[in-house]
């Protein structure tokens, strides 16, 4: 089926006017989730149709020169919105180059056929090809958006490559802007079908962003920054489930600081609120990164130690809580000494163990070492008294 070309043309400007207008509308609200600059890209892309519709009734300068630069801003406005969703600096004068180009090489070449047919095409391939690598390299791997913006860019790409050639082989009278054939309507089509997807990929990637960011803000204590307390109950499940199938060790560690009401009591609550930051960044610097730690309660934390034996995680909690006695707090001028005790658990799951079991075998540790005075660390029994069960191997 051959289209009529103009026809074609004045579509996608009343589709992209339209999704122009509303995300323009929506996006001034909150210029953070990228959807203004998605708005702009979809505002030149209507222009650059507007102007193509009028090829052969207004001046060339207007219909291809100025056309042409607004299709190059709206790629432009593209690859901005990228970085702006991911919140990544927009390096503007770098995206808006190729748009820079385009206007002067539209300049120089206005009155040939040709060779401003091969410049326009070119340019467009280059900005497709960043979209594709910033896509590539900024923007995570299970992302449905990333799927959409590749395929959307890489579809331009082979689109405007096609003109390319039909320019070369065929000539470039035969894809000029007002005749119609069935390379100009398949060419129209292609650049139709990318503009929704691209602009379509960027929205999604704005949803993306925000759901993930959400995500992270409900999985993360406030004040410590820290997995919360169920976040670190939902690893710990896991934790529990990996070392059962892997029949490997799990370290479970109880951390409280000693005295903490006194603390608060002498320097106040937001002295507290230091110490308790100070402690956490003195834990989480120094466990490995395949260990977690999360705020269980006000000043208790549950570290995770996966694939330690009992021998390794007790050395290394210790270690801990030795190294934490001897480096205070500072709150303004004061310096806080502060001390933790630690109870451990350390176990290959069997059948039996749950988190709440191991949880309570090592809050029981934890209660024999402030019981023991303090500022030390008890590890459970390998299983409770009068326990039936044993684990199925040691590895
Ligand atoms: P122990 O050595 O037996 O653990 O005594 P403790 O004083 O550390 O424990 P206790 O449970 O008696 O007191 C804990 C205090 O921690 C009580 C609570 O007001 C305070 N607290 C809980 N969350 C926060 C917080 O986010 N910031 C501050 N500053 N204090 C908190
Ligand atoms: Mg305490
Ligand atoms: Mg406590």
């Amino acid at each position: 089926m051959i289209a009529h070309t103009p026809t074609l043309f004045a579509c996608v400007a009343l589709v992209a006017t339209i999704m122009a207008f509303c995300l323009i509308l929506v996006g001034q609200f909150n210029q953070r989730d990228g959807l203004l600059t998605i708005g702009f890209g979809l505002l030149a892309h209507a222009l650059a149709y507007i102007g193509y519709t009028l090829y052969g009734h207004a001046p060339l300068w207007l219909t291809y020169g100025a056309a042409n630069t607004l299709l190059s801003v709206a790629l432009a406005f593209y690859g901005a919105s990228v970085f702006r969703i991911i919140e990544r600096p927009v390096s503007w004068w770098r995206i808006f180059a190729p748009a820079a180009l385009m206007l002067v090489l539209m300049v120089e070449l206005i009155d040939t056929l040709e060779p401003r047919m091969l410049a326009a095409s070119l340019v467009l391939m280059v900005q497709c090809t960043l979209i594709i690598y910033w896509t590539r390299r900024y923007i995570p791997a299970q992302g449905r958006a990333r799927m959409l913006l590749i395929i959307g860019s890489s579809i331009s790409l082979i689109g405007l490559g096609m003109r390319v050639v039909a320019i070369l082989g065929a000539g470039a009278a035969e894809m000029r802007y007002d005749v119609s054939n069935l390379k100009q309507t398949i060419s129209v089509s292609i650049g139709t079908f990318t503009a929704m997807m691209i602009s379509l990929g960027l929205v999604l990637l704005s949803k993306e962003r925000s759901e993930s960011l959400l995500q992270h803000l409900a999985q993360r204590d406030v004040l410590t920054g820290i997995l919360n307390r169920r976040a670190i109950l939902e690893q710990f499940s896991n934790e529990l489930e990996r070392a059962r199938r892997d029949v490997c060790y799990l370290a479970v560690a109880m951390v409280d600081i000693d005295h903490f009401k006194q603390i608060n009591d002498v320097h106040g609550h937001l002295a507290g609120d230091e110490v308790i930051c100070h402690c956490v960044n003195h834990l989480t610097q120094r466990i490995r990164h395949t260990d977690s730690i999360g705020r269980y309660g006000g000043e208790e934390f549950l570290v995770l130690l996966p694939r330690t034996r009992p021998e390794g995680a007790v050395a290394v909690l210790d270690a801990l809580r030795a190294s934490l006695a001897e480096s205070p707090a500072r709150f303004g001028e004061s310096t806080i000494s502060l001390h933790i005790s630690i109870g451990v658990c350390c176990v290959v799951p069997n059948a039996d163990d749950t988190t709440a079991s191991l949880l309570a075998r090592a809050d029981a540790a934890l209660y024999d070492a402030k019981g023991a005075g303090r500022n030390s660390l008890r590890s459970a029994p390998p299983y409770p008294p009068h326990s039936e069960t044993t684990p199925v191997r040691i590895s």
